[in-house]
């Protein structure tokens, strides 16, 4: 395998420093090019360093001087602000952009990697959520390749190799379930910031933990699933597994069912995305069967957890009704993080944005952005009237 130059868009978040603990491993194939982050600096200059970076952007400008300054001795060009992010991202030195920012925000800069043809080992979710079509056909237009960093859809990736153009007959999205799959409904109505952060099987950044434990983040996997397969939502199905040792499934037309399998860990996903198609050796923990003896596997209650419905239907309705979703999901688990709004009222906020913000049935990028700053305004307006 030829080395790979590589860039982190959102470095010093979780997938970001697992993404570099991968690149820890193969120093000899993987080469950092560009480390981004949003005000982290401290830490962006700890990375920088270590990984021989050649460029880094500061997103958040405020904090330019101390990155800039900090990595003078270095010789590694300080860059601040999303601007500079889509311009060094097109860099012909770049052969992979990983994007693990969080949320719409990413969508600027995935655009740009797009457009410049690139790799993109995507781990931003939320840009195929909000414009999946858009971001399809310019990857297709631009030769730009996709591969999923999701574990899920990194699974469903995995199982189809081998199976060209066989229909997929359905898709089996697993689903840990999340802290509060043995709770009553009133005891989740009663969740706390806390509880709702302690994720029994992942370690992950805070903003999907909370989608984990409302399950909005298998709400977006089924329509980041639509976008990256091309299969309809009638044909994507949830299933409770527990042990999240089965990542996701594809069943073909015949019955028969391919499982991709592992310990939980996002660096089996981010270093596949890196080194396909070859696979490469990791220190990660291997399955042992006979240990685990069994397996679980139960259907979602759709009572206690809303937002798959809520989901659902975004996709049904298409248009910008998922970005509307996805924007008013942002606002309010940002509230329940701030424990202004209780554990309900984030499904609650997401749904009545769906109902009042207008809805186009063909968006342009334009009318994409509109939309987010729309449906989050929408949001914030209904959670202060919650909160107050
Ligand atoms: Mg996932």
């Amino acid at each position: 395998m030829e080395k790979r130059r590589i860039a982190i868009l959102g470095s010093t978040g979780s997938i970001g420093r697992q993404a570099l603990d991968v690149i820890r491993q193969h120093r000899d194939l993987f080469e950092v090019e560009l480390l981004t982050a949003n005000s982290s600096w401290d830490l962006l200059v700890q990375q920088a360093i270590e990984f021989d970076a050649n460029n880094v952007v500061i997103c958040d400008e405020g904090r330019y001087g101390q990155t800039a300054e900090a990595l003078k001795p270095h010789f590694v060009k300080v860059f601040a602000g999303m601007k500079s992010v889509c311009d060094l991202v097109q860099s012909d030195n770049i052969d992979i952009v990983l994007t693990s920012m969080v949320g719409f925000s990413g969508l600027e800069s995935t655009i740009a990697a797009v457009k410049a043809g690139k790799m993109i080992a995507l781990a931003n979710k939320e840009t195929l959520v909000a414009a999946g079509e858009i971001v399809m056909d310019l990857a297709a237009k631009h030769h730009a390749g996709i591969l999923p960093v999701d574990s899920e859809h990194s699974a469903i990736f995995q199982c189809l190799m081998g199976s060209a153009g066989a229909d997929i007959e359905k898709i089996h999205l697993t689903a840990s379930g999340g802290p509060f799959r043995n709770w009553s409904r009133d005891d989740i109505a009663k969740a706390t910031r806390e509880q709702a952060l302690n994720h029994p099987n992942w370690s992950m950044g805070s903003k999907i933990t909370i989608d984990s434990a409302t399950m909005m983040n298998k709400g977006l996997e089924i329509i980041e699933a639509r976008w990256l397969f091309g299969t309809p939502g009638d044909r994507i199905d949830v299933v409770i597994h527990p042990e999240s040792i089965i990542h996701s499934m594809v069943e073909y037309a015949d019955g028969s069912v391919i499982a991709q399998m592992g310990h939980p860990d996002m660096r089996e996903a981010i270093q596949f995305a890196f080194s396909y198609p070859h696979r490469l050796p990791l220190d990660s923990r291997k399955l042992n069967f006979a240990e685990l003896g069994s397996l679980s596997f139960l259907a979602p209650d759709r009572q206690k957890f809303p937002a798959l419905d809520l989901a659902y239907e975004a996709l049904r309705q298409g248009g910008n009704m998922p970005c509307i979703m996805n924007a008013a999901n942002e606002a309010a688990v940002a509230a329940f993080l701030k424990e202004r709004i209780g554990f309900y009222d984030i499904t609650d906020v997401v749904r009545e944005t769906m109902e009042k913000v207008e809805y186009v049935k063909t968006p342009d990028l334009g009318c994409i952005f509109g939309t987010n700053t729309a449906a989050y305004s929408t949001a914030n307006t209904l959670i202060d009237k919650i909160s107050r």
